[in-house]
């Protein structure tokens, strides 16, 4: 069902980066005699290619970036049975929501990665960013002291964080993008108006997620939760974090890991970033 049909590459960035590399390697041979008779390889960094996933008659239609949290030597989360990462589920659920899109035709589906690889918070952006996308919807599983915690929770930007938990787990989640992402800069960047029009369409998102997942599977209390994630802040688009539920639960770990659960978790999903896009006419 899935055919691909549009790429787009960045070649002029690797042809600056191509620039920079030969220049190193110059100043390099300066130095050395031993370098200088070197032969002048330059590795290139491979362009970048977005795969846009879409059916047929999707063709035009909105593009949705789907984020599977972690990978590579990022594993997330351990689930509670020790059997299972993070990055391993949430990559399987973020196939299955591109697949169920894909089938029902009405948006474009976009991955930040297909396989099992580390990808910095910034390049993720970065995919919405080039694609233009209407929608940045980043995958991921719980995870707690409490083994008793258990649920989905769906989180929009903000500049403030709805409690001392989503706090802390933006924190958790940001640690990989680098100083820039201290809570002040998010913060002062979040205080202009384009954000604040990110930051309502990402609420929107978000509740109506959470009103079509009500009912078909599992979701904390207090499902809507607020906070400053730098990945959604950079995706120029409306953006949510989805925590599918918590691996630090026994229970919850046999549903995340069952294709059958996170089938009905990817159908609410899919049929509210449908609503979304169709409510929000973006692009
Ligand atoms: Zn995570």
């Amino acid at each position: 069902m899935i055919s691909e049909f549009g790429k787009r590459g960045a070649i002029a960035g690797a042809a600056a980066a191509a620039v920079v590399a030969g220049a190193l390697l110059f100043a390099f041979a300066g130095r050395s005699g031993a370098a200088a008779q070197s032969s002048l390889t330059v590795r290139l960094p491979p362009p970048v290619t977005d795969t846009i996933y879409g059916a047929p008659e999707a063709r035009g239609r909105p593009i949705v970036v789907i984020d599977p949290g972690h990978g590579g030597r990022d594993p997330g989360a351990t689930s509670v049975s020790g059997q299972v990462v993070e990055k391993d589920l949430t990559l399987a659920l973020a196939r299955e929501l591109r697949d169920v899109l894909v089938q029902r035709g009405r948006v474009r589906v976009a991955m930040t990665r297909n396989d099992d690889r580390y990808l910095g918070l910034d390049e993720r952006a970065a995919v919405a960013r080039r694609l233009n996308a209407a929608m940045f919807v980043s995958l991921h599983m719980d995870s707690a002291p409490n083994p008793l915690a258990r649920g989905a929770t769906v989180y929009s930007l903000s500049d403030v964080a709805s409690d001392e938990e989503a706090a802390r787990l933006a924190a958790s989640e940001n640690r990989g993008a680098g100083s820039d992402a201290s809570d002040g800069s998010v913060q002062s960047m979040l205080s202009d108006l384009a954000m604040q029009g990110q930051m309502s369409a990402s609420a929107d998102l978000a509740a109506r997620l959470v009103q079509k997942s009500a009912g078909r599977f599992e979701l904390r209390p207090n499902p809507h939760q607020f906070a400053s994630f730098w990945v959604l802040r950079r995706a120029d688009a409306p953006a949510v974090l989805f925590e599918a539920g918590y691996i630090s639960n026994a229970d919850d770990e046999v549903l995340l890991r069952s294709p059958e659960q996170r089938a009905r978790i990817a159908l609410a999903l899919a049929q509210a970033i449908e609503t979304d896009v169709a409510a929000g006419a973006r692009h």
